[in-house]
């Protein structure tokens, strides 16, 4: 059976609350969203024949700055997933400490059957929807699974249509051209380079050399591959939905990869790669394994055959509470996602802030001050599991939740 990612999300609050003999008052905020939303796209497709889309917006938590997280297209979102998401972006939020709540929103939908059209269109109608409780200093948008910044040029597009003035900051993740940041695209998988370095920096160990296998080749995935190889690390595994490769002498060039998926549809043909099943992923014999797909990808089942030593989440909410457990007694360290993928929001809130103060930031300033944040989160952290004897996740909770608490 599929875990609830909202049960995933409850059972760690109430690990961490424990753990922090938490305020009544703020473990009652933070069990439950702030807001809900949930409203009906009636679309209008290319053959004329109308289909209706669900859309959804949870407005977790805004006591640290407006609400603030992804938007993601799917056909398995639900009301709890998009509620937990909404929870872990709280929680990230104030982890790599930007002056933003937690929200998350989606829409019930595969974008592959749509066309383009189609697609605009049904963003459009979801923005217009949502424009009464999105806005700059609201609820900012970004994206997510399956939402890229042509999507949020769209919803930035209609929403100042609708209010009748311009509201630029009102999504993160633009395109360049268009109000966007340098270095968003890149940000979530270079973030997780970041962290994974200081957490193993930290611990004495290098990364030079270390086998990684990663699963999800989407933004997040494939920079990730693309900065691991950059220092050092030898990517030896990769998959995507539909097929899986390894190599034992790791993979060099993945802007290679990245163009024969987009050629052929999946990695199944690479030349001088091995095929491998997908399920086999998570529990090959390499260092470092990197769930980048979706939630429940670490089921108990495959924690049990996990050799790695290291778990990079780098996917919101991948490892189920038993799989947890299981990591936990086998002595496997796992980088927590609101940790591990919190780079991406960290450049969102440089893009915002440059679009309200008018300014451009470089790459190299915005790589510099992302950096500088991933390593500080993951300092505080690790110290912070050092001096409670806990785990990284549960250390990560106590961080975030304190900063909520003194707000
Ligand atoms: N969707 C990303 C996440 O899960 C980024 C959210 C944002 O930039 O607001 O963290």
């Amino acid at each position: 059976m599929r875990a609830n990612p909202w049960e995933t999300a409850q059972t760690q609050l109430q690990k961490a609350a424990q753990a922090l003999s938490l305020d009544p008052l703020l473990l009652a905020r933070l069990s439950q969203p702030d807001r809900i939303v949930e409203v009906s796209l009636p679309l209008k497709m290319d053959d004329g024949s109308v289909r209706v889309f669900s859309g959804f917006r949870v407005q977790h938590n805004n006591i640290r700055g407006p609400y603030k997280g992804g938007t993601r297209y799917h056909p398995d979102v639900d009301m709890d997933e998009v509620k937990a998401l909404s929870f872990w972006m709280t929680m990230k939020n104030a982890l790599v400490d930007v002056p933003f709540g937690g929200g998350k929103g989606g829409i019930a939908v595969n974008p592959k059957e749509l066309s383009e059209g189609e697609l605009e269109r049904l963003t459009r109608e979801f923005t217009r929807r949502l424009a009464p409780v999105i806005g700059p200093e609201l609820d900012v948008p970004a994206p997510d699974v399956n939402t890229n910044g042509k999507i949020m040029d769209w919803i930035r597009d209609e929403y100042e249509k609708t209010v009748g003035h311009p509201a630029l900051s009102v999504v993160t993740g633009k395109p360049l051209g268009a109000g966007g940041s340098e270095g968003r695209t890149e940000a979530t998988g270079l973030g997780g380079s970041f962290a994974l370095d200081e957490i193993l920096r930290l611990r004495g160990v290098s990364g030079k050399g270390k086998t990684v296998a990663i699963q999800g080749f989407g933004n997040v995935g494939s920079y990730l591959a693309r900065y691991l190889q950059k220092s050092g690390y030898k990517v030896v595994a990769l998959s995507d939905s539909k097929s899986a490769i390894f190599s034992g002498k790791g993979f060099n060039d993945i802007d290679a990869l990245e163009v024969f998926k987009k050629e052929h549809g999946s990695f199944a043909g690479y030349p001088a790669a091995k095929a491998i099943r997908n399920d086999e992923i998570l529990t090959l014999p390499v260092d470092i394994v990197v769930p980048a797909a979706l939630e429940n990808a670490l089921t108990a089942d495959i924690a049990k055959g996990v050799k790695a030593s290291v778990v990079l989440e780098m996917a919101n909410g991948p490892t189920t509470p038993e799989a947890e457990e299981i990591l936990r007694a086998n002595n496997v360290t796992v980088i927590p996602d609101i940790l591990a993928n919190s780079g991406g929001v960290a450049v969102s809130y440089f893009e915002w802030f440059q679009n309200r103060r008018d300014e451009r930031w470089t790459k190299a300033e915005v790589f510099k001050k992302l950096e500088k944040k991933m390593r500080a989160a993951s300092d505080a952290v690790f110290r912070t599991a050092r001096e409670r004897g806990v785990t990284l996740r549960d250390a990560a909770y106590v961080v975030a939740i304190e900063r909520l608490a003194s707000e």
